[in-house]
């Protein structure tokens, strides 16, 4: 772990070619996080006026004492509480944004304290402040935490802000093993991605000229034994592969953060989530957490790999026209994103009739994959989702979604590969039984 922990608040010239930062400069995973944090802040922000926001779960889990611990060190303290939705959590939206910015105090730094939304509110914040951030994480759910992302709804309509990453994370590992499980499992969901999107990443590489980074993509490497051998210590929160997940998530945040793109954490895996969110967005139905629906996608993804590998020669079609009809209200953002891809797909259909290019393309992608029994038995052994309905969604959903997930994004992926080969869309429903049903 040491090898990455060196990046951390580093500007360097890498292999790639690129030159890479880390504004990222602590990341702290101790039991005694809390009562180190405010040391930790000084050594990287001047003043001290600091503010704290939470949820009234996270509040009480954490910041509290978060406060304590920075009181009794002089600093002056400011808290917002992030109010609930509905009665439910809190959402990261453009209001709830307006409504904290008018009370947004006068800080030299922001304090997030909790996972997803709260993150990323304060993070959106204190960017509109020109304020450094920084976060005490209470669950190992999301590698958002060291990105510069936030992924807010604006008037309705999901969208991505590049705001900053923050300068500090501190854990406590009980507190990130007391979380509630489903948030963990969700983690567990996102992070496995990371083979099979690395596949995707190499695809863009060989065939569109997207930049790759060996380091950016080898980062989690030497953690993913921890949970991906073993996922029943996950499930039953064993410290070494809590820390592991964790770590995981953050420093796929930050190889992102690296890059300057997804590309190292996020392939056509994600788009399934991203594709139950926009249709639960349109009719009102139910979608689950990010990483669980990301797990679910992720085995979606290998076995359309597993039938990839087994191509000697492709025989390859233009993509499908876009359904405009399934797109409704969405299909004005839907259409400018599949329009743009359409004729970087047309380009790539010369290039994979190139043998000795498709031959190196398996060859690279077969030894960093995974099959979709490995990824399966790994979300299952581990208590995460790994069926349809373990996310909420009927078959004719499910299947919705993974015919229309092709078209929300301009980036190709080994979703378009698979139309492209002409797996999709015949392979679908094999797929979805063998692999995504319940038993
Ligand atoms: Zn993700
Ligand atoms: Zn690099």
């Amino acid at each position: 772990m040491s090898n990455r922990k060196e990046l951390l608040g580093k500007t360097f010239v890498c292999s790639c070619g690129q030159t890479h930062t880390v504004p990222t400069q602590t990341i702290l995973y101790a039991e005694d996080s809390l009562e180190r944090l405010p040391s930790h802040l000084e050594s990287c922000v001047q003043g001290r006026r600091i503010v704290l926001l939470a949820d009234t779960r996270t509040w009480d889990i954490a910041g509290e004492q978060a406060r304590q611990s920075l009181e009794k060190k002089g600093w002056s303290c400011q808290v917002l509480m992030i109010p609930d939705q509905d009665s439910k959590s809190p959402i990261c939206d453009d209001n709830t944004f307006d409504r904290m910015n008018r009370c947004f105090p006068k800080a030299d730094v922001a304090l997030a304290v909790g996972s997803g939304v709260v993150c990323d509110l304060t993070k959106w914040l204190a960017f509109e402040h020109r304020i450094p951030f920084s976060v005490l994480a209470t669950a190992a759910t999301m590698n958002g935490y060291t990105s510069a992302n936030v992924a807010p709804t604006i008037k309705g309509v999901k969208t991505l802000l590049v705001a900053q990453a923050p300068l500090a994370v501190f854990a406590v590992p009980s507190i990130v093993a007391n979380a509630p499980f489903e948030l963990t499992a969700a983690g567990l969901g996102d992070v496995i991605a990371k083979p099979i999107s690395t596949a995707d990443w190499i695809m863009n590489h060989l065939y569109n000229g997207e930049p790759f980074c060996r380091t950016c993509s080898e980062l989690i490497n030497s953690l993913e034994p921890y949970y991906f051998d073993c996922p029943e210590h996950i499930r039953e929160r064993r410290p070494q592969a809590m820390e592991a997940l964790m770590n995981a998530l953050l420093y796929s945040g930050i190889a992102m953060t690296m890059i300057g793109t997804s590309a190292p954490a996020s392939g056509g895996e994600h788009l399934l989530s991203h594709t139950l969110d926009m249709m639960s967005g349109m009719d009102g139905g139910e979608h689950d957490l990010h990483g669980r629906q990301v797990g679910v996608g992720t085995i979606l993804s290998a076995a359309l790999y597993e039938k990839i590998f087994e191509i000697q020669t492709p025989q390859l079609n233009s993509l499908p026209t876009l359904d405009r009809a399934f797109w409704a209200r969405r299909l004005e953002s839907v259409s400018r994103q599949y329009e743009s891809k359409v004729p970087v797909t047309e380009a790539m259909i010369g290039k994979l009739q190139d043998q000795d290019r498709w031959r190196k393309f398996l060859d690279q992608c077969r030894s960093l994959s995974r099959t979709p029994k490995q990824i399966k038995q790994c979300l299952q052994a581990a208590g995460a989702a790994h069926t349809y309905a373990d996310i909420q969604c009927s078959r004719d959903r499910f299947v919705d979604a993974v015919l229309h997930m092709h078209e929300i994004r301009k980036r190709p992926t080994v979703v378009d590969l698979a139309w492209m080969l002409g797996i999709l869309p015949d392979a679908a429903e094999d797929i979805i039984d063998q692999w995504l049903t319940p038993e």
